[in-house]
């Protein structure tokens, strides 16, 4: 999914030149409606005008907003630009077969704790053997992305497909 693959990219940047590490593409990858999304979610980021949700950041600690991704509602933090998703909606929103693929190799404490549970969670290799680490709770199963990390992801993933 191309237009995942440039969320959060036109979300810091603008949606006129829709770009992947600064190399134009060569079709346009966002479709109108979810330009509009995108525009909404920008606009509603910088004014604050986005739905305040239940959770706090677990990086920065700011109340997340809620937004919708596609048709994932996920929980997204206004000053850091992290995203929580709660279980299922990270393969939801990728089409993909499980949150965390490579969540069946060893891990390692992760520094953040879960929103929820107030664990620590676990950081994972997105999908092994890519140096891409997620942090996932083991209780709740919901996985925290950094900024660009969802970008990575759902790159990884078509790859993997
Ligand atoms: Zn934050
Ligand atoms: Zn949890």
């Amino acid at each position: 999914m191309l237009v995942g693959a440039t969320f959060l990219h036109t979300v810091k940047s603008g949606i006129k030149t829709p770009k992947i590490h600064g190399v134009p593409a060569k079709v346009p990858v966002v479709s109108k409606e979810d330009k509009e999304r995108v525009e909404r979610l920008q606009q509603g980021l910088a004014d604050g005008s986005l739905k305040q949700g239940q959770i706090d950041c677990p990086k920065c600690l700011h109340r997340c907003c809620v937004a919708l991704i596609k048709d994932v509602e996920v929980d997204i933090c206004p000053r850091c630009r992290s995203i929580w998703f709660d279980k299922n909606e990270l393969s939801t929103y990728l089409l993909a077969r499980k949150d965390v693929p490579g969540d069946i190799y060893h891990s390692r404490l992760s520094k953040y704790s879960c929103p929820h549970c107030i664990k620590p969670m676990r950081e994972f290799c997105f999908i092994n053997p890519h140096n891409l680490l997620v942090d996932k709770c083991e209780q709740c199963e919901g996985v925290f992305l950094e900024e660009g990390e969802l970008d990575r992801a759902v790159r990884l993933n078509e790859k993997q497909q």
